[in-house]
């Protein structure tokens, strides 16, 4: 296994609809755990494989449910339902969302309470999980960037100024900048 650097927004692949997974070989068992690993030391809730410059419909997510259960998993080719989503501004207490690829930030932005996503794991079999919450928040999120959306993209005013600004005060927002979790501390 191995940590993989996390590319930042600006890189191409992070703004490009990822393909689906057709092949399934021990190179992708390998990305899948490459995955797990990348976001465990990150840390973070999801990953999605562009974020590791791979452009394949992938996710990995990791949460506590309201129960303090641990929920994690594997989606490939994922596809999502949507439930409403309400026309009240974000909550900057409730409704803060941060991303990997825009490290250290974190922005409100609306999202659906509900989601259900289909798909299947590494082993082929069906993956269907209902979610509400910050789970449904973050299946919206990693789901996101396998069609080349980040939050930050979603964002409503002021954030979505707020954001652009702080994408051109770090010099992010052109291909080729990256950040190695374990490495670098880029959540200050
Ligand atoms: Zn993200």
């Amino acid at each position: 296994m191995a940590i993989r650097s996390i590319h930042i927004t600006g890189s191409p692949v992070l703004h490009t609809r990822a393909s689906e997974v057709e092949v399934f070989d021990r190179q992708l068992s390998k990305l899948v755990r490459d995955m797990y690993q990348t976001m465990d030391e990150a840390p973070g809730v999801g990953l999605a494989a562009p974020q590791i410059g791979v452009g394949l419909r992938i996710f990995v997510y990791d949460y506590e449910d309201a129960d303090g259960k641990p929920v994690r998993g594997e989606v490939i080719n994922p596809i999502l339902e949507v439930g409403p989503i309400s026309d009240e501004p974000a909550s900057i207490e409730h409704e803060v969302e941060g991303c990997l690829s825009v490290p250290g930030e974190r922005f409100a932005l609306k999202r659906a309470d509900w989601v259900r996503v289909t798909g299947i794991d590494l082993k082929k079999r069906p993956v269907d999980i209902e979610a509400t919450g910050w789970l449904a928040r973050i299946f919206q999120h990693e789901f996101d960037h396998l069609n080349g959306t980040l939050y930050v993209d979603r964002l409503a005013e002021p954030y979505a100024s707020e954001a652009t600004k702080v994408i051109n005060e770090r010099a992010w927002g052109k291909p080729g900048v990256t950040w190695m979790p374990g490495l670098d501390n880029l959540e200050d």
